[in-house]
C-alpha cells in the first residue's frame, strides 16, 4: 500500500520487535501431515510431545472413515449457525450422545472449546452478578469473564481459603458463579474439586468446571475429573473440547435441559457463529464410542506420565504439581524456555516453549503433553536428551539475560 505520509500501521513492526527483544516473538511451526507421535516439520520428523491428541484419535482410521462418509452425505459445511440452518441430525445426534455419555440432560455443541467458554460465561452471569476465578484459569474463560461484565474475584491458584473469605465477604450479588479448569493446562495439576463443589453448594453459587484436558482421559467412564472424584452431578455446568483427548474439534457444555435452553438463547459465540462442520460431529460420535470401548488408550497414558515425572524429578528438573498427562518443566524465563525447546529440537524431539502471556512472567515452562501411544522407549529418549541439557542448564551455559518482564498473563494455549 502506498501511504505518502505516515503508514498508521507502522506500529506493528515496532511492537513486533519488541516482543522479539523480550523473547516473546511468537512464530508458526507448521507441519506436514497427520497430528501424531511422529510430527513431519520442515522436512524433519520429530518426536512429538507438543500435541493435545493425548489418546491419539486425530487420525484414528475410524474417525477418518466416519468423517468421509459425512463429507460424502452432508458435504463440507454446516452454512449457518445453528438457529438459522446450521443444525442438522450430525449435529442432533453428537449433542444426544454427548448428554447420554456425560450423563447429563442435555448437551450443546459450540464451533470450539474457546466459544464454549466466551458464550457460556457471560450468558450465565452479566452486570450485578459475581464470578470467581481460578487465578489460573485459560483464556477461554478469562475472556468470558471480561466479557460477562459481572464482578470478577481472582482467587490464587487453587486455593479455597481465600475463595471462601471471597464468598463470605460479597453476597451482595444477583447472581454468583464460580470458573475453574479441572486439569490446568499449563501446569497439568488438578483443581480441589471436591472443595470447590462443597463450597458452590454451601453459598448457592454456580459451578462450572472447565474439562477440556481431562474428558477422555480421567474418571473410569473417561468423563474427566469430576467423574473421578464423584462429583459431577454436584457440578451444574460442566464444560468439554472435542478437540483434545477426542481428536476432532469443537467445545460442549453440558448440563441440565433449561441450561441448554438458555444458552441456545443467550451464549453469543452459539447463536452469531456458523455450527461445526457435520462431518466433524460423525467423527466425534465415533471418538466417544472409542473412549467407552478402549479404555487401555486412557490407562497407559496416567501411568507413562507417573514414569515420566519420576524420571525428571531424579533429574532434578521443577515439574511443579502435575498429576496429569501434561507436564511442565518450569525453567523461569521466556528465553531459557526457547533455548531448551530450540535444543530439544535440534535433536528430532518436539516439546514446545510456553512463555507469558500463556504463563506469568518467571514461569515459562516446556509443556511436556503425552499421548497414549508414547511407549517407554520414546519416554526414555526424551529423559536422555533431557539429561544431557540439565548439565548445560546447571552450568549456566542456557542462561542469558533477558529484557523487561512482561507483566500480564493470559493463560492457556
Ligand atoms: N479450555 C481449556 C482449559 C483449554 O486448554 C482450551 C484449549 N487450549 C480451551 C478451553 C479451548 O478449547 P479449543 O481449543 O477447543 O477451542
Amino acid at each position: 500500500m502506498n501511504y505518502p505520509n505516515h503508514d498508521p500501521f507502522e506500529w506493528i513492526d515496532h511492537e513486533l520487535a519488541q516482543l522479539a527483544e523480550r523473547g516473546l516473538r511468537r512464530t508458526l511451526r507448521t507441519h506436514d501431515g497427520p497430528q501424531g507421535l511422529r510430527l513431519n516439520v520442515a522436512g524433519r520428523e520429530l518426536i512429538n510431545f507438543g500435541s493435545n491428541d493425548y489418546l491419539g484419535l486425530a487420525a484414528e482410521g475410524r474417525l477418518c472413515a466416519a468423517a468421509a462418509r459425512a463429507v460424502e452425505q452432508a458435504g463440507c459445511g454446516a452454512g449457518a449457525s445453528p438457529l438459522v440452518s446450521g443444525h442438522s441430525a450430525s449435529h442432533r445426534r453428537l449433542e444426544d450422545r454427548l448428554a447420554e455419555f456425560e450423563r447429563t440432560e442435555a448437551a450443546l455443541v459450540f464451533s470450539s472449546g474457546y466459544a464454549a467458554n466466551v458464550g457460556t460465561i457471560p450468558a450465565l452471569a452479566g452486570r450485578g452478578d459475581a464470578i470467581y476465578a481460578d487465578q489460573n484459569n485459560h483464556a477461554s474463560m478469562i475472556d468470558g469473564c471480561r466479557l460477562s461484565r459481572a464482578e470478577v474475584h481472582v482467587y490464587p491458584h487453587a486455593d479455597c481459603g481465600t475463595l471462601e473469605r471471597q464468598l463470605q465477604t460479597s453476597s451482595a450479588y444477583r447472581r454468583r458463579l464460580i470458573v475453574s479448569e479441572s486439569v490446568f493446562s499449563m501446569d497439568g495439576d488438578l483443581a480441589p474439586l471436591a472443595e470447590l463443589v462443597a463450597l458452590a453448594e454451601r453459598f448457592d453459587c454456580m459451578l462450572l468446571v472447565d474439562e477440556a484436558h481431562a474428558t477422555g482421559v480421567f474418571g473410569h467412564s473417561g468423563r474427566g475429573v469430576s467423574e473421578a472424584l464423584g462429583v459431577e452431578h454436584r457440578i451444574g455446568i460442566r464444560m468439554g473440547t472435542l478437540s483434545k483427548a477426542l481428536g476432532c474439534a469443537g467445545g460442549f457444555v453440558c448440563g441440565s435441559k433449561s441450561l441448554v435452553e438458555w444458552l441456545i438463547n443467550q451464549a453469543r459465540s452459539y447463536v452469531f457463529s456458523t455450527a461445526l462442520p457435520p462431518a466433524v460431529c460423525a467423527a466425534a460420535l465415533v471418538a466417544i464410542d472409542l473412549v467407552r470401548q478402549e479404555p487401555q488408550r486412557r490407562a497407559g497414558l496416567l501411568e507413562t506420565a507417573q514414569g515420566l515425572r519420576v524420571g525428571l524429578r531424579e533429574q532434578g528438573w521443577n515439574i511443579g504439581a502435575s498429576e496429569s498427562q501434561i507436564v511442565p518443566i518450569i525453567v523461569g524465563t521466556a528465553d531459557r524456555a526457547v533455548r531448551l525447546s530450540a535444543r530439544l529440537f535440534e535433536q528430532g524431539i518436539l516439546v514446545p516453549a510456553i512463555r507469558p502471556p500463556a504463563v506469568p512472567a518467571d514461569h515459562s515452562l516446556l509443556r511436556i503433553s503425552l499421548n497414549c501411544g508414547h511407549t517407554p522407549a520414546i519416554v526414555e529418549r526424551l529423559l536422555a536428551a533431557l539429561a544431557a541439557l540439565r548439565v548445560e542448564v546447571a552450568d549456566h551455559k542456557l542462561k542469558v539475560p533477558l529484557g523487561p518482564d512482561c507483566d500480564g498473563c493470559d493463560r492457556g494455549i
